[in-house]
């Protein structure tokens, strides 16, 4: 849906420029991955900040 791009954008899906792990599912983050930031304000996989979502 076009909302849910709009709001993805919102919070500031961006690129990964370094290797770092994720929180969430304990995976590496390469660089070039795109990341979103988790409530708790930690960059995550995008795919892993469902509340990310909420924050619009
Ligand atoms: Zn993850």
């Amino acid at each position: 849906m076009i909302s849910l791009i709009k709001n993805l954008n919102y919070i500031g899906i961006m690129k990964a420029k370094f290797k770092t792990s994720c929180v969430e599912c304990g995976d590496q983050i390469s660089p070039g991955k795109e990341i979103a930031k988790n409530e708790s304000g930690t960059w995550v996989h995008k795919h892993c900040a469902p509340e990310a979502l909420e924050f619009a």
